[in-house]
């Protein structure tokens, strides 16, 4: 088990084509965790870093993709703690210092010496500048990371840890905040792999009208099997459409930006009411002023969710278990990687497209 080769998709030089190849196997020492892959899921993000420019990103190359990852503890080292070998578990993917008080409290994602890591490259973690879970194994540092998974199917479990996390973090910042009279309303702009799952948590953990956009008419198919109340192409009178469909034409009360472009968050804006909240997950290089007096509706709060904490993928967990949340996936082999983050690139996937082994 210790020793061999495995097949990795690697991330090899800023913009080149992902490549399918074959590395050491890594073997764990001390407190990390070898990881056989069940499944990984493909995120936009990914895109995000192979198509970046040189110097962008504070990683070093070369690395295995893959942050979105379940599986079966295969080898453990040492001093390692957590799952026990053979236990299914889905990985938490932001692998922060593991001491700082953020990292402390599970919030991994918030880690207060991110910004050192990422000085000496160390990665922000699984797949983005560490090797990641597309391939066959996966090392993890820490049995800390592991979030045990049951008998939920892989395919389900992997995208939980990114996409549905996520999700799952952006609506517990905005949850609060709206109203409890009157019947809110929430706008999930972009309903792909993460936005699908915030439909779906939405509904599961709030009592709000949800209104889908998004610019293909399959996608807004999904929003309705979610379960959104109320989809709409993406148009120039979409914040309109969205602000009378929020009840009483004063806007909607929170909108959830899985996109980040200039168009999404100008319809966001647009269709927020006054002392809304707007959060931003998607990084699709989109810009906004802060200003007083401005643009911005009065009142309004703006986040930009990052990832999400390991207590709450242990939440988004559950609720997959009690059957509240459901992954919808379109499966590809390992060997198939290339050709499947094509697809998502081309605008075609529905809800993650997931690797699992062949
Ligand atoms: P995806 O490609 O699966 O989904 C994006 C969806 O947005 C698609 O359905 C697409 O048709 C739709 N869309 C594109 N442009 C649109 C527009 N102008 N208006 C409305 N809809 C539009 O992507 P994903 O994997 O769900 O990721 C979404 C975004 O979130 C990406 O930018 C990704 O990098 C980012 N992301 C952020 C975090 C975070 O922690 N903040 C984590 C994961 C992903
Ligand atoms: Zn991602
Ligand atoms: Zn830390």
């Amino acid at each position: 088990m210790s020793t061999g080769r495995m097949r990795a998709v690697r991330m090899t030089q800023w913009g080149d084509p992902p490549a399918l190849t074959e590395v050491a196997r890594p073997i764990p020492r001390a407190d990390e965790v070898l990881i056989r892959v069940e499944a990984a899921g493909v995120c936009r993000s990914d895109l995000h870093v192979l198509e970046a420019r040189p110097g962008i990103l504070p990683y070093r190359t070369p690395f295995t993709l893959g942050h979105e990852v379940a599986g079966r503890v295969a080898e453990r080292g040492p001093g390692a703690t957590g799952p026990a070998v053979g236990e299914r578990v889905a990985v938490y993917g932001p692998w922060g210092c593991g001491r700082c008080s953020r990292c402390a409290a599970g919030a991994e994602n918030y880690c207060d010496r991110r910004k050192e890591l990422d000085a000496v490259r160390t990665g922000t973690g699984a797949g983005l500048g560490r090797d990641g879970g597309m391939a066959d194994f996966l090392l993890v540092p820490s049995g800390r990371l592991l979030v045990p998974v049951g008998d939920l199917p892989a395919a389900q479990a992997a995208p939980l840890s990114d996409a549905g996390l996520t999700a799952y973090h952006a609506v517990s910042g905005i949850r609060p905040t709206l109203p409890v009279e009157g019947g809110a309303s929430v706008a999930v702009i972009g309903v792909g792999g993460l936005g699908h799952l915030a439909v779906q948590i939405l509904r599961a953990t709030t009592s709000a009208r949800v209104l889908a956009v998004d610019v293909r008419e399959e996608a807004l198919a999904l929003a309705d099997a979610c379960g959104a109340h109320f989809g709409t192409l993406l148009r120039p009178d979409s914040a309109e459409v969205l602000r009378r469909r929020a009840g009483g034409g004063v806007g909607v009360d929170a909108v959830l930006d899985f996109v980040g472009s200039h168009s999404s968050l100008e319809l966001a804006v647009g269709a927020l009411r006054s002392g809304g909240e707007l959060a931003v997950v998607g990084s699709g290089g989109g810009e906004l002023t802060v200003r007083k007096s401005g643009a911005l509706p009065p009142g309004v709060r703006i986040s930009l969710p990052f990832w999400g904490t390991r207590p709450e993928l242990e939440e988004v967990v559950a609720l997959a278990r009690e059957g509240a949340v459901r992954v919808e996936t379109e499966e590809f082999a390992l060997s198939s990687a290339p050709e499947a983050i094509d697809r998502l690139r081309s605008g075609h996937a529905r809800g993650r497209t997931v690797l699992v082994p062949d």
